[in-house]
């Protein structure tokens, strides 16, 4: 990025409640049920048809509000936003506009460039739209309206990010908080988090904001960080040539790799908000606020430093195992249960996530249990079997529900330290290989490692490397 200009981001993020029931009706709230069937008189707005504020998606949003560090308002009220869009039945969205759930939150991201804080300007409840589908019928649009009020929390931050690094970092955490309070799922394909990245420049420097642009359309974490990229070097390019920047809309083509223009909505901002006479504001006494916050769990910030304080992990270590919560729990059931810490961090970021990447889950899920793969780990740390043989046990492990040491057993995966076999397999070796002796003898030691391989295949993995390696030396 240029030596001229500083980028300036905000953050408005839709965050989708995981709720069983719609906002303001019983309707499921589920993803990916046939198009319109999970709609009634009240998310069609039929006439008539009342809302009743679903008691979940406050909990939700409520726990949200707090994690994030916000001041939660004992009063909010709903609002009408009004405007005209086929896949808006009603012809408005219930949100919360005046006075929101939640202001003046902050969350720390840290990246390369350092740590910076993040204000939260705001949190707000509102219902989802529906969906237009322009795939499914040749030359039309269709709409689902499953999505139709479905519960969601807009979050907004002030433009205190300073680049496409930090806003991906913002995104990384906030998905990670949301994720430990169970509060959504945070899908983007499915929809569940979307982002709106607001971006201005301005000379190095300066005090007051530059003219801001919308970014919208962005499908991954990694699109926000590029769509930034482009939209400040298109600005960087008008103000360099004397133009202004026009505060827009765009829309990112991730195919192209551009921002264009969306079409403006006619009277987009024109919105006639009015409190929603449907509904009650909704009252939150100090009390209901202050159980929650104390229900919260440990969050993923505290979490890492802990990791890092009691269990002396590096902090690249820490990061991995807190990113989910079930993961990081699993971590510290398996060190309760007695493995070395830096050994349980070692065998969850390596074979177990493997394992559990090959089958698109979390470790957690896996069906292994912390117990069970820390007795597998006690028989690597004490020598029973080797390293390798562990990485297969664990596998096999996962694939029923022996325990490691009926594996070992049956499976004759001891580790061999017995001098006589393992000389045995060294003779042949070298016997098979003279050309290769001659030459490490000659002085070609990495031809070590080849002697090391060869009977370690012949001993079908059972060797302990360690001693092979010994032996070895002195027999050559
Ligand atoms: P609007 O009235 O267009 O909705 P707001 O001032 O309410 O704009 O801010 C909406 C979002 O845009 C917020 O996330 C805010 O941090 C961000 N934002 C506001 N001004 C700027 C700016 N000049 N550059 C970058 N982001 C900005
Ligand atoms: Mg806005």
């Amino acid at each position: 990025m240029s030596a001229v200009y500083e980028t300036v981001i905000g953050l408005e993020v839709h965050v989708q409640l995981l709720t069983e029931e719609k906002l303001f009706c019983s309707d499921k709230a589920e993803f990916g049920a046939l198009p319109n069937t999970r709609v009634c008189p009240v998310c069609l707005g039929l006439p008539g048809a009342l809302p009743v504020l679903n008691g979940q998606a406050v909990d939700l949003a409520l726990r949200a509000a707090l994690a994030l560090g916000c001041e939660v308002h004992e009063t909010s009220v709903f609002a009408r936003k009004n405007y005209f869009y086929p896949d808006l039945p009603k012809g408005y969205q219930i949100t919360q506009f005046e006075l929101p759930l939640a202001t003046d939150g902050s969350v720390t991201v840290t990246t390369d460039e350092g740590e910076r804080t993040v204000r939260v300007r705001r949190i707000h409840m509102e219902e989802d739209a529906g969906k237009l589908l322009h795939d499914r019928v040749p030359d039309q649009t269709a709409v689902d309206l499953n999505r139709a009020g479905v519960p969601l929390v807009e979050i907004v931050t002030e433009p205190d990010l300073e680049s496409p690094a930090e806003a991906r970092a913002f995104l990384v955490e906030l998905k990670q908080i949301l994720g430990y309070l169970d509060v959504s799922d945070c899908n983007m394909e499915e929809g569940s988090l979307r982002v709106d990245a607001n971006v201005s420049i301005r000379p190095v420097g300066a005090t007051e904001l530059g003219t801001k642009t919308e970014v919208k359309n962005l499908n991954s974490f990694s699109a926000v960080a590029k769509a930034i990229v482009v939209e400040v070097e298109r600005q960087e390019a008008l103000l360099s040539a004397g133009e202004p920047v026009i505060q827009q809309t765009l829309l990112w083509d991730e195919v192209v790799g551009t921002v264009r223009p969306m079409r403006t909505k006619e009277e987009s901002h024109d919105y006639r908000y009015f409190p929603e006479p449907d509904l009650p504001p909704l009252r939150l006494d100090r009390a209901r606020i202050d159980a929650a916050r104390t229900s919260l769990p440990e969050l993923p910030a505290a979490r890492r430093r802990r990791f890092v304080e009691q269990y002396g992990l590096p902090v690249y270590d820490a990061g991995v195992l807190t990113a989910s919560r079930a993961t990081a729990d699993f971590f510290e059931a398996l060190a309760d249960a007695g493995t070395v810490a830096k050994a349980a961090s070692n065998w969850v970021m390596g074979p177990l996530m493997e394992l559990a990447n090959q089958r698109g889950v979390e470790v957690s899920v896996l069906p292994v249990t912390a117990e069970g793969v820390a007795e597998l780990l006690a028989l690597v740390a004490d020598g029973t079997i080797s390293h390798g043989s562990g990485k297969d046990v664990l596998a096999l492990m996962t694939e029923s529900d022996r325990s490691a040491a009926e594996i070992v057993e049956v499976e004759g995966v001891v580790q061999v330290a017995d001098e006589g076999l393992l000389e045995g397999w060294i003779h042949e070796v070298i016997a098979a290989h003279p050309d290769e002796a001659r030459r490490y003898r000659e002085g070609e030691d990495k031809l070590l490692g080849f002697f090391v391989g060869r009977v370690m295949r012949a001993s079908q993995g059972k060797a302990d490397p360690r001693r092979v390696n010994g032996l070895l030396r002195t027999r050559l």
